[in-house]
């Protein structure tokens, strides 16, 4: 039986969710499980080095499967925080609405928001009024009249 999970497919930057990964894990921890059933079904005449052997293969397996498993559980999180973050954009963008020159609340007309700066990267700065008219962006320091 050869257990393997030290798949050179796998690449330990890539924080996306992987189908292989997963199959890989679950074939490992499969290999793990049929080497324990043996050991259990074995007879007492089983060679005690050969049980040996088959233990350390066992911890192996398990040891790597852990590692794998936690990888996936990062990968998971880190999308998981990606799906939090685009919720939370989307639900913004629901809240406010372009007027022709900047960016208002739905709720509150006097909310009222840099239109370069969310559309660079989805920022949400409050204007502020100076002198007469002029609104003005303390993030990016644009003015609007
Ligand atoms: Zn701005």
């Amino acid at each position: 039986m050869v257990i393997n999970f030290h798949s050179k497919k796998y690449n330990k930057g890539n924080k996306m969710l992987d189908l292989q990964t997963i199959t890989t894990v679950i074939n490992g921890i499969k290999g793990a499980m049929d080497i324990a059933t043996t050991l259990k079904n074995s007879n007492v005449t089983l060679e005690q080095a050969e049980n040996q052997a088959k233990l350390a293969e066992i911890i192996s397996a398990l040891s790597d499967a852990k590692i794998h498993i936690s990888q996936l559980n990062d990968s998971i999180s880190e999308q998981n925080n990606i799906i939090k973050e685009l919720e939370n954009k989307l639900k913004q963008k629901e809240e406010i609405t372009f007027n022709g020159k900047v960016y208002e609340s739905k709720n509150n007309k006097n909310d009222i928001f840099c239109p370069a700066c969310y559309d660079s990267n989805q920022k949400l700065v409050r204007l502020t009024k100076f002198d007469n008219d002029i609104l003005n962006c303390k993030v990016c320091l644009s003015n609007y009249h």
